[in-house]
C-alpha cells in the first residue's frame, strides 16, 4: 500500500509519517527531504535546484518524478511507503499513475485552515540526529531541548522556513496541489482529515483510517 499525505506545507504530514512510518513499519519517503539531501550532498541536481528551493517555487518535475521512480522501485518500497510531499501537481500525479506499480494507493489530504499555518511554519525546527518535528510554541519537547524519542539536543531549523518563503509556498499549494484532489475523489481513494487539532487527534484519526486500508 501507497499512502500518499497530501496537505499544505505546515499541515502536520513530515509530523504524522515520521509516527505511521515506524507503526506501519512501512518507509517515509519525502520529496522535500529526498530533494534537500541533493543540495546537501551538493550532486548536479543539487546545484541545479538550489535557488529554486529557497524560494518556495516547485522544483522541475521531471527531477521530482525521476527521484521518486527510482526510490519508489527500491526493495525497501516494494511493500509500500508513506509518500509526502509527492504528487504535487495534476501531472505528478498522472506520473505517478503510469509507474503502474502493484501497490493500492490511498490518499490522505490533511485539511487545515490557510490562517494557522504560518505559524507552524516559522516556527518549526526538528531533531538533528533522528529528524523529530517540533514547534516553538505549539509542538515542543516534553523536556525543553532535549527530544522526546533520542534525547538528542542538537536541533536545526529549514533554510526556507520565513514567512517570505511560505506565502509562495501556500500559492503554490493551492494553484497546483490542491487542484488534484478530484482526481483521487474519482479514483475513490481520497479520505480527508482535519489536520486542525492536537498532533495526537490527528494521529487518532489517521490510525481509524490506516486500520481499514
Ligand atoms: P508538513 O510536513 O506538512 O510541512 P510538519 O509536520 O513539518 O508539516 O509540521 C509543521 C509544523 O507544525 C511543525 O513545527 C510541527 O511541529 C507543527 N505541527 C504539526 N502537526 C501539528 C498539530 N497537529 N498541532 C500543532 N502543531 C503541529
Ligand atoms: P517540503 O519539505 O514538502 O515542504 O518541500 C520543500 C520544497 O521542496 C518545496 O517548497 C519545493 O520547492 C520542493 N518540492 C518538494 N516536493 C516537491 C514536488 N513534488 N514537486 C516539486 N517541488 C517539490
Amino acid at each position: 500500500m501507497i499512502i500518499i499525505f497530501i496537505g499544505a506545507p505546515g499541515s502536520g504530514k513530515g509530523t504524522q509519517s515520521l509516527v505511521f512510518s515506524q507503526e506501519l513499519k512501512i518507509p517515509h519517503l519525502s520529496t522535500g527531504d529526498l530533494l534537500r539531501q541533493e543540495v546537501k550532498q551538493q550532486s548536479e541536481i543539487g546545484k541545479k535546484i538550489e535557488d529554486i528551493l529557497s524560494t518556495g517555487a516547485l522544483i522541475f518535475p521531471e527531477i521530482v518524478n525521476e527521484l521518486v521512480e527510482i526510490n519508489l522501485k527500491k526493495p525497501e518500497c516494494l511493500g509500500g511507503c508513506i509518500l509526502d510531499g509527492y504528487p504535487r501537481s495534476l501531472d505528478q500525479a498522472k506520473y505517478l499513475d503510469g509507474l503502474e506499480l502493484s501497490q493500492q494507493m490511498k490518499v490522505i489530504y490533511f485539511d487545515i485552515p490557510k490562517d494557522k499555518i504560518i505559524a507552524r511554519i516559522i516556527d518549526r525546527y526538528s531533531c538533528a540526529d533522528c529528524g523529530k518535528i517540533y514547534n516553538k510554541a505549539l509542538n515542543p519537547p516534553k523536556i525543553e531541548n532535549v527530544c522526546d524519542d533520542c534525547h538528542g539536543t542538537a536541533f536545526v531549523c529549514r533554510s526556507d522556513d520565513n514567512e517570505k518563503t511560505v506565502l509562495t509556498r501556500l500559492d503554490e499549494f493551492y494553484d497546483h496541489t490542491y487542484p488534484i484532489l478530484p482526481f483521487y475523489e474519482n479514483k475513490g481513494v481520497l479520505h480527508k482529515i482535519n489536520a486542525d487539532q492536537a498532533v495526537n487527534q490527528v494521529q487518532n484519526e489517521i490510525r481509524l483510517l490506516a486500520k481499514n486500508y
